[in-house]
């Protein structure tokens, strides 16, 4: 199910993916909700943002 996309940042989330559709400039994301994986993960690296979703290069 798609995560809808705000007109303003999700102020809970600093996100610096600028290549991602819910980017927002000033390192701000615009998802409703994320999510995040995997389970057991051991440390940041391991961890990523599963709601990203590639930005259209024309929009
Ligand atoms: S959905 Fe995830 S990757 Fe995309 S801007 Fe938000 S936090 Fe960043």
């Amino acid at each position: 199910m798609a995560i809808r996309k705000m007109d303003k940042p999700n102020e809970g989330i600093k996100c610096i993916v600028n290549t991602c559709e819910y980017y927002m400039s000033g390192d701000h994301c615009a998802a409703e909700r994320i999510q995040v994986e995997p389970r057991n993960a051991q440390d940041s690296e391991e961890t990523d943002c599963a709601t990203f979703v590639a930005r259209d290069s024309f929009s």
